[in-house]
Formats: C-alpha cells, structure tokens, sequence
C-alpha cells in the first residue's frame, strides 16, 4: 500500500521525527479503523468543531484553573471562568436544549467543586468528611500533584514499521493526565488519576473493560514514578459520577496484549487480512437498522476496515457530512426511537 506523504502518522519531538500517536487516535481506530486512516493516513485531519469535543476542552479548563489555584476559587470565580473558556471556544452546541442542557450541567459541576472545598469562617470545610463519597475523598484528601500532566510515553512496536525508507520500532504515545493525586500513608505514597469526561452516558461493561486510556495512563505512572495508580477512576462531570478501573499488574498484562493487537493492524499495511465489514442499514421487514455482512471489492489491510454504526452520524466523512466515505451508515438522529440500534 502506498502511504500519502501528507500522512499524519509521525510528529517532530525533541527536534527529532518519530512515530507518534496519541490516545484519541488509538481510540479512533478502535471505533472505526477506516475513519482513523482517513484522519491520519490520508490527512483528512477535521478542522470542523463539534458540541461534544469543545464543551470538553472548557469542562477541562474550567476544572485545571481550579486545581491550579489551589481549590480556592470561588462559585463566581469558576463560573467567570467557564464562561471565558467558553466564550473562546465558541461550542457550537447541536439544539437550544442542549445548550441549555449543558449549561445546568456545567453550573451543577461547579457547585459540587467548589462546595467539596468550601471552609465556614472557622477554617472548617463545610462538607463533613463522613458524608463524602469515596470518590469526594479521593479528591478532597489527596494533593493534586498533576493537572494536565503531559506525557510523551515512548512504547515498543510488537513489529516494527517502515515508513518512507525509515524503520520505526517504537511508537511515541502522547497525552494528557486530567487529575493526579497522591496521597501519603503511614509507609507509602498513594496515588490516583481522573479523567474528566463529558459524555452523556456511563461506558457499558465493554467499554469500561477495554478502555485503554487509564492503562495507558498508568504505563506512564509507572515508568515515571515506578508506581501504578491504586486507582483510576473515569469522572462523568455531567452526571456527577464516576467509574473505576484498577489498573494492577494482571490489567497491565491484558492492556499491553490489546494495545499491541491494535498497533498490529493499525500499523499493517501490507497483509491484506481482511474482505468483509457489518455495514449498518435499514432493514424494511424489521422497520429498524440492522447489522449485515458485506464483502469488500477484494482482500484488504485491517486498517481499512469500516465499521459502521450510528456514531457515524457525527463522523466527517460520512453520508450526512462531506459524504466521502462509501460504507456510512445513514442512521440520523430522528431514528433514535428505534431501540434496535
Ligand atoms: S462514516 Fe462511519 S464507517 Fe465511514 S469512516 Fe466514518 S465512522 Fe467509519
């Protein structure tokens, strides 16, 4: 296969080009493989904002400049902030109701932070520490030792990969610790990640299973600080609440054997591994979108693979957007009624 030379694939570090990518596109390419080749192989990076990603990045900024000024600011002081933020960022919200939405949910995220530290006049916090939830302790007892770490985790490639006349063996993982907090007990210190998430729902059993974005955070921890996180926890900051993963060595074991079956196919672009897909359409005898096996014009690499779903709806390549891709669902939103998606 030949590789665009626009590609996306390799950033300059330290003066020096390497194979880098970062978790989002990990995760791109577990969504959809087909979509993470036309982002990063084709160079089809979007540049369009959507209501999701950019209510994140001021959710994200909202909480560091409230970790940065020592947990001190006040109900105004934050909302004075996310307003900045969002005002630079000019989140293009989909609907009034979700604009709406968002900015109760924002309003009541700041309200728990700021109460969560809040002092009477006696220097006391106002929130007794027994009516805390575990995850409130988490934070409320622990030093934010890191906000917005970044991290540049250099990793093994489980094979090596020619690009242009150059081999690469490892691939550069870039990212961002939303929250690190340590905690010192008698012997040891404790540590913990936060990521904060603005999704609107909690990740199914599957995707908390699999998710490698605190294992990957946590390879970072340990080659760092040569300790694992003892937990790490995904904060749903529009829900108020939180799942956990415990990233210990077994995890460890199993996320590195799924990272490296991703950069596998993701990296193979020479083994034509592949000559189906599910696509997702309307099926007229069911009045509802099903999957349904198709076959390719021939056998393909594994990182051209689509996967289809509704997601595709907010994809920029499919049929309700530039329309370049051949395999997107036409799913839209008005189909939301039909549980059988
Ligand atoms: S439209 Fe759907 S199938 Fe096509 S690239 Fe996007 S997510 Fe993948």
């Amino acid at each position: 296969m030949v590789i665009p030379e626009n590609n996306l694939l390799c950033k300059v570090i330290d003066g020096k080009k390497v194979l880098a990518a970062s978790y989002s596109q990990i995760d791109t390419f577990v969504q959809c493989p087909y979509k993470w080749y036309k982002t990063y192989v084709e160079g089809h990076r979007s540049t369009e904002k959507h209501e999701a990603t950019s209510y994140g990045t001021v959710i994200h900024q909202t909480m560091e400049y409230f970790f940065k000024n020592g947990c001190r600011p006040s109900y105004e002081d934050m909302s004075k902030a996310f307003n900045y933020y969002a005002d630079i960022e000019k989140i293009p919200f989909d609907s009034v109701k979700s604009q709406i939405e968002s900015m109760q949910h924002a309003a009541r995220l700041i309200r728990w932070i700021v109460g969560l530290f809040e002092k009477d006049a006696a220097g006391n916090y106002k929130k007794v520490w027994s009516d805390l939830t575990p995850m409130e302790k988490v934070i409320r007892g622990s030093r934010p030792a890191g906000v917005e770490e970044d991290f540049v985790l250099p990793y093994k490639l489980p094979k090596p990969l020619t690009l242009d006349g150059v081999t690469y063996d490892k691939v550069h993982i870039i990212g961002s610790v939303d929250w690190r907090g340590e905690y010192k007990t008698k012997d040891r210190t404790a540590m913990y990640t936060i990521d904060w998430k603005s999704g609107r729902k909690l990740f199914d059993k599957d995707k908390l299973l699999h998710n490698l974005q605190h294992p990957i955070y946590a390879f970072y921890i340990y080659r760092k600080y040569k300790v694992l996180p003892d937990m790490c926890s995904y904060f749903f900051t529009r829900m108020l609440d939180n799942q956990n993963v415990k990233v210990d060595k077994e995890k460890v074991e199993r996320s590195v054997k799924e990272l490296n079956d991703i950069l596998l196919d993701m990296y193979d672009f020479e083994t034509n591994k592949i000559d189906s897909y599910q696509a997702h359409v309307w099926n007229d005898a069911k009045q509802g979108y099903k999957y349904e096996t198709r076959y390719l014009t021939g056998r393909q690499p594994a990182c051209l693979e689509p996967r289809p779903k509704p997601l595709c709806f907010w994809c920029d390549f499919s049929t309700h957007k530039q329309g370049t891709c051949r395999y997107s669902s036409d799913w839209d939103e008005s189909k939301r009624k039909n549980k059988k998606d």
